[in-house]
């Protein structure tokens, strides 16, 4: 390997600086040159690609979102638009690609792989729906923001005695919801995995809440079941308590990443020059069990996680 090229795709999250900056400057010290596209795989076909030096990555790595923007692209999901992408490497003289993002980046690796280009992913999404590792890239710093806005309704949902319904982002996953759900003391936590649309449970548990002298409810929604704004509606005609949605959306994405999401992407770009360099092809970089580890993509994406059940069990227990 001679030039790896290296992309951020899908949604952006926190952290992805440092993983780029920790890809760049372990590349160069392993004698290798680095080439950033920007914009993803749309960059990658609109050859927007420019070289980086150990200077290109200073002061980023306590800065959100990624420096080398990110874009969703129909076209590669084409045969047509993955062969002309390889074909881009090649022109550049890109011989290995670390790509930073979530699953549907993960297959666009895949594809530049089968057509010669020795490619690593890197878990960036802010969502933990990644099968292969317990730990992806912005979930941290994601948390954390979440986690203190929601501290900051609740005062104000306390004061005037009402239920506040919070929806957190996480797509289709439903990890943000459980660890805010349990790290804010929620009084309910809808998680797209174990929700059964069944809102009398809810109505029922707030209503039992404020005879027991709670003065306020907080219920924790996921993106993935959303309507929280008309869930807010019918729970305040069922139960007579003042009921008001916060959908907190991208203020989740931003930010500074924290130590977490800064010291595990750094490692992890480490590795992902590294294993390039090491001439290893069709991987991605995972945390479990307690290490870093590479898997194959076609293995990484077969895996399936879900929520764990034990720590679901408690989130509800804790509420009581
Ligand atoms: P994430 O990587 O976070 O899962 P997306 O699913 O939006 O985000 O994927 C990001 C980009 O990866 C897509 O816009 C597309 O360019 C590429 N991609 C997604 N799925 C495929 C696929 N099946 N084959 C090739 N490229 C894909």
């Amino acid at each position: 390997i001679k030039t790896i090229g290296i992309l951020t795709s899908g949604g952006d999250a926190p952290g992805m600086n440092a993983a780029i900056r920790a890809v760049v400057r372990k590349a160069i010290s392993n004698g290798v040159k680095v080439k950033g596209i920007k914009r993803g795989y749309q960059g990658l076909l609109n050859e927007e690609i420019v070289d980086m030096q150990a200077r290109s990555v200073s002061d980023i790595i306590q800065r959100g979102g990624t420096v080398l923007g990110t874009a969703r692209c129909q076209e590669f999901k084409t045969e047509a638009g993955q062969k002309k992408g390889a074909e881009i490497c090649h022109k550049h003289g890109i011989d290995g690609l670390v790509v930073i993002g979530g699953d549907g980046s993960y297959q666009g690796a895949q594809a530049l792989s089968r057509h010669g280009i020795n490619t690593i992913g890197l878990p960036g999404t802010i969502d933990l729906d990644i099968a292969c590792t317990d730990y992806t890239i912005g979930f941290d710093t994601a948390v954390n923001t979440a986690m203190q806005a929601i501290d900051k309704v609740r005062d104000t949902s306390s004061s005037h005695e009402r239920c506040s319904i919070i929806e957190v982002m996480g797509r289709n996953a439903g990890y943000i919801a459980l660890w805010c759900g349990v790290a804010n003391g929620a009084e309910d936590i809808l998680l797209p995995e174990k929700y059964d649309y069944n809102e009398q449970n809810i109505i029922n548990n707030i209503i039992n809440n404020r005879k027991r002298g709670k003065t306020h409810h907080l219920i924790i929604n996921a993106e993935g079941i959303g309507h929280s704004t008309s869930m807010a509606r019918r729970i305040e005609a069922a139960t007579g308590v003042e009921t008001r949605a916060t959908i907190l959306g991208y203020m989740q994405r931003g930010g500074s990443p924290t130590c977490k999401d800064r010291y595990y992407a750094s490692i992890m770009g480490c590795l992902a020059a590294d294993i390039l360099c090491e001439g290893k092809t069709n991987r991605v970089i995972g945390y479990r069990h307690g290490e870093f580890q590479d898997f194959d993509i076609e293995d990484a994406l077969a895996m399936q996680k879900d929520i764990p059940e034990y720590e679901y069990r408690i989130s509800k227990l804790l509420a009581i």
